[in-house]
């Protein structure tokens, strides 16, 4: 290994490896692969550009992943993994340059069993759920950008559509084994269980996911439920109903004020100017959600059938509410992500927090979360209004950063084995001290809030 980066070599070998195809020092290229989601981010946004790649390669299987994360090794390159660059925190811009793995044409689903199902890394979670509904099953969890890629949702993403039963990627049943890759070589590396769980959530710092097992469940027959309510409050509180009340429990709650609701795509079961309500159901509970929304003086709007009718609700979901939102209304709003009881308890408090705030709410089993959208204001009045938030018992997360902000400390010790040169994803993981500097193994330095 050396310790200054070779690039020209690194290009030549990844030429050899994936083909002249395989392989892009194209300014163009290198620009788009060094940009993701954070556009969702006004504060982030204005911080770009914060790194562009020097090359960028697309390995078509994951033993190729492994090989190429080999050749940039071998030539002292960091490696900053991507799948389709949805991540809206900027974990996926190559803050050191060096090259980004860009996984996307390695999109095999390898094989669908009873209860799971195998992909390579760049494999699209819509695809694997139209797969999985083919053999009468269904994914556990997958994200609104169901359009990004298993690896990034693993490694970037929380949960989304089935988090309301199977909770989230880190801690939950959804991983069942993953072959990560390491910086010290190896090959593909099997890992199951607790050892899998270690490598999610943590933006490739430790390792790159090049496969991964995941968890199938039976199908259910999902519906797409629509309501309309005068009042949010009452469209919030069936939303909390629905989400703890109803058997079989559905997939998917949302709901939101009347402006984010009119910002969605247009839809006849989406009125205008009214709080909207949006479940994905199992047939068999459309009885009980009708009666909640009733018993709340809504209106059920629309019940409709099919694969694409349940996509369709789950990708105005989570943060596409707040895209939508912002689409409509260029340069006004940014978020912060919420949750907890106090959200119910204090909506109206809630929303005082910031400027013009509104609650995109998603149902959770005890209590709800959501983002909380607000006129823009600067990076340290967002500061405080977390404070202020967390002052009122809701609990909150900055969207406007790009480090690593869960089980620091573990994916530190882990990488210290994995990347002893600090080569993965370099600038993500914060340094154990507040203001430590250490380009040598790739820390971030300063402290994360
Ligand atoms: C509008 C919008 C809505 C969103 N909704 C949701 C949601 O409902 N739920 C949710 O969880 N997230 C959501 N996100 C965040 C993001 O979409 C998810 O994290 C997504 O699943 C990332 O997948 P991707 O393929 O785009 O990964 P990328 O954005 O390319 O990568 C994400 C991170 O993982 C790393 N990475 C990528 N591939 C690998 C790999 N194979 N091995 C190791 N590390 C890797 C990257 O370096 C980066 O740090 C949303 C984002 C936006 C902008």
């Amino acid at each position: 290994m050396t310790t200054t980066p070779d690039l020209e070599g690194l290009v030549a070998t990844l030429t050899d490896l994936l083909g002249e195809r395989g392989v892009s020092i194209d300014l163009g290229t290198r620009e788009r692969a060094s940009v993701d989601g954070c556009g969702l981010s006004p504060i982030l946004s204005a911080k770009l550009p914060l790194g562009l790649a020097d090359v960028v390669a697309y390995p078509t299987t994951a033993e190729q992943i492994a090989e190429v994360v080999e050749a940039a090794v071998k030539h002292g390159v960091s490696i900053t993994p991507r799948g389709k660059g949805t991540g809206n925190y900027g974990q996926g811009i190559p803050m050191h340059g060096g090259l980004v793995l860009d996984t996307s044409r390695a999109r095999s689903i390898v094989e669908i069993g009873d209860g799971y199902v195998t992909a390579d890394a760049g494999a699209v979670m819509a695809q694997i759920e139209n797969r999985a509904w083919a053999e009468n099953q269904q994914l556990l969890l997958y994200p609104s950008t169901a359009q990004s890629t298993l690896g990034g949702f693993l490694s970037g993403g929380s949960g989304g559509t089935g988090s309301i039963v199977h909770g989230v990627i880190v801690g939950g049943p959804f991983v069942k084994s993953l072959d990560v890759v390491h910086a010290t070589g190896g090959g593909l590396i099997h890992v199951e269980g607790a050892d899998a769980q270690e490598y999610l959530h943590n933006y490739g710092t430790a390792g790159i996911i090049a496969r991964a097992t995941v968890s199938l469940e039976p199908l259910q027959p999902w519906r797409a439920f629509y309501a309309s309510f005068d009042d949010f409050h009452d469209a919030f509180t069936a939303l909390n109903e629905i989400s703890n009340g109803i058997t079989p429990a559905p997939r998917l709650v949302s709901a939101d004020l009347p402006t984010l609701a009119d910002a969605l795509p247009n839809d006849e079961a989406i009125i205008k100017g009214k709080a909207s309500l949006r479940v994905i159901v199992d047939d068999a509970a459309v009885a009980q959600a009708s009666d909640i929304v009733a018993a709340h003086g809504g209106t059920v709007t629309a019940v409709r059938e099919g694969a694409q009718e349940v996509m369709k609700l789950s990708m105005i979901s989570y943060n596409h509410a707040i895209e939508w939102l912002q689409r409509s209304h260029p340069d006004t709003y940014f978020h912060v992500e919420v949750g907890g009881a106090a959200l119910l308890e204090r909506i109206d408090e809630v929303h005082t927090v910031y400027p013009g705030a509104m609650l995109h709410a998603e149902g959770q089993k005890g209590r709800p979360i959501g983002m909380l959208a607000a006129e823009y204001v600067s990076e340290e009045e967002m500061l405080a209004g977390l404070d202020r938030l967390a002052a009122l018992g809701v609990t909150t997360h900055n969207p406007h950063q790009w480090y690593v902000d869960v089980r620091v400390e573990e994916t530190r010790a882990l990488k210290a084995e994995t990347d002893p040169a600090g080569l993965l994803n370099p600038g993500k993981l914060p340094a154990p001290v507040e203001g430590d500097v250490d380009a040598s193994n790739g820390l971030m330095t300063g402290g994360a809030r």
